[in-house]
């Protein structure tokens, strides 16, 4: 007997807005503790919020981005706990009106991930445990975040981890956060019930505050399997809230899920009642950067392969770069530079991000474009890509005119003649069958020809020769 998985995700997101939600402290990550704090986001009596317009711009760029309906008029709730990183002991938050309803993300199989809502929030400090001790920093505190909240419509681990690369993708692109999950400015809560095919929902759980995608896959496998062996041995399962243990990739019970009730929620006294007029939106559309997805088809239309496509519009500032590149370059040139030479000065997944690099995107078009021509071989461009990238010269300070002007079939012949009577061992080699013999005939015609001969070339050449 099978038991479908029903999974629905609700992801905080910390906007990068450089001010928090109420108040201008800053809402830079790594400060020294407790330095970005003021009345009004400790929450002190007497300090009243004032709304920053920015996170309303940041959050209608991501439902936006999500096809979301905008929802024109929106108000702050109070949520009521008590936890020593909220000395406010309330968090601000949209529970009856949030401001995006009604959107979705489609995954490649053309499946609709629905989302309910994106509302905006504020997030919460930090505890942080060392030598036997407790500290709070309220840093974070304040902090605006939007949380994205889907339907139930996830039904397996890979549909989790595409949903949430999609959003990550696209809230980058849109430059609404950096989504680093490691850092946690992306923070997900992952709700999981079972039941068989035609059955209602069932009980569900939820696993909070996973900060990384394997932890939530992990998460997700292990808490499917607790609800159907609990089903099988007629063991009654409970809604809670549990935990994720990272050293064992198991879950255990928190507390009992609370309900709505539980939070006492009310309208915010002291936030004012907005109203979003049609052309603040229609502004924010127009800002609105091509989407991810429509940037990959223009790269397939354009020759790339899915795969490449992929890596390239992963960190925007890399497909940034690499779009205006195409303008004038050569793609399929581009991309194995990109994928290639490019990738390799730049390894981590942060330098990617941040992409800088020394290369102008006309220099490494104009690069492609002598290659495309055949002036240039694909050694010799990517030796002076090479250089370029080290230095930020211009490909001109190492390719010159005779360098392109190429080598024509009387001096390739005579250099594969050379080539063969100096190293006489692999013209051995090759005839007794050893074909990787002839990669070390074609590389001394290289190197004679400093790059500039053609390997294609060079290799008939040879064979021609030798026969
Ligand atoms: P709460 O605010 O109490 O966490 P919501 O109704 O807002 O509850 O739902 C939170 C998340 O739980 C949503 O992503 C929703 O899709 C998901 N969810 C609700 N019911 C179930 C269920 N039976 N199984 C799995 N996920 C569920
Ligand atoms: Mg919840
Ligand atoms: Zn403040």
């Amino acid at each position: 007997m099978t038991y479908n998985l029903v999974c629905g995700l609700e992801t905080h997101v910390e906007l990068s807005t450089k001010t928090k939600i109420f108040c201008s402290c800053p809402t830079a990550f790594g400060s020294d503790p407790n330095t970005n704090v003021c009345p009004k986001c400790l929450g002190e009596p007497g300090s009243l919020p004032l709304v920053n317009m920015a996170t309303f711009i940041y959050a209608i760029k991501a439902g936006l981005a999500l096809n979301c309906k905008i929802n024109q008029e929106v108000s702050f709730d109070r949520k009521n706990y008590t936890y020593p990183d909220l000395p406010k002991a309330y968090q601000t938050t949209q529970f009856i009106q949030p401001i995006c309803t009604n959107g979705y993300i489609k995954l490649n199989s053309g499946k609709k991930i629905r989302i309910n809502r994106i509302h905006l929030e504020e997030d919460a400090g930090k505890l942080i445990h060392s030598g036997g001790n407790t500290y709070i920093d309220c840093n974070r505190g304040a902090v605006p975040l939007i949380e994205i909240v889907t339907e139930p419509d996830i039904s397996s681990i890979e549909e989790a981890r595409e949903y949430l690369e999609k959003l990550q993708l696209n809230l980058r692109h849109v430059q609404v956060s950096d989504c680093k999950m490691e850092e946690g400015s992306m923070r997900c809560d992952v709700n999981l019930s079972v039941n068989r095919p035609g059955e209602p929902l069932g009980v569900r759980s939820e696993i909070k505050n996973m900060n990384s995608l394997s932890f939530m896959e992990k998460a997700i496998a292990y808490e499917y399997e607790r609800h159907v062996t609990a089903i099988k041995n007629n063991e009654p399962l409970v809604q809670e809230t549990r935990r994720f243990n990272e050293a064992d990739g198991s879950t255990s019970a928190m507390r009992d899920k609370e309900d709505a009730n539980d939070y006492r929620y009310f309208k915010d006294p002291d936030s004012p009642y907005i109203i979003i007029d049609d052309i603040f939106i229609e502004d924010i559309a127009k800002t609105m950067p091509m989407l991810p997805e429509k940037i990959k088809n223009n790269y397939l239309e354009m020759g790339l392969s899915e795969q490449d496509a992929d890596l390239i519009i992963k960190y925007k500032k890399v497909s940034d770069y690499f779009s205006s590149a195409l303008v004038t370059g050569d793609p399929k040139i581009l991309s194995t530079y990109m994928l290639g030479e490019i990738f390799r000065s730049i390894e981590t997944e942060s330098q990617k991000e941040d992409f800088n690099i020394l290369v102008p995107y006309a220099e490494l078009a104009e690069l492609s474009n002598l290659q495309k021509e055949g002036k240039i071989n694909a050694q010799m461009a990517k030796k002076t890509l090479a250089e370029m990238l080290k230095s930020g010269k211009s490909w001109k300070e190492y390719i010159s005119k005779s360098d392109m002007e190429g080598i024509d079939e009387g001096t390739l012949i005579a250099m594969c003649k050379t080539a063969i009577t100096e190293n006489p061992m692999a013209v051995a080699d090759f005839k007794a069958g050893k074909d990787k013999a002839l990669k070390a005939l074609i590389g001394a015609v290289m190197r004679q020809s400093r790059g500039k001969a053609n390997a294609v070339q060079a290799e008939q050449t040879i064979l021609d020769l030798i026969k």
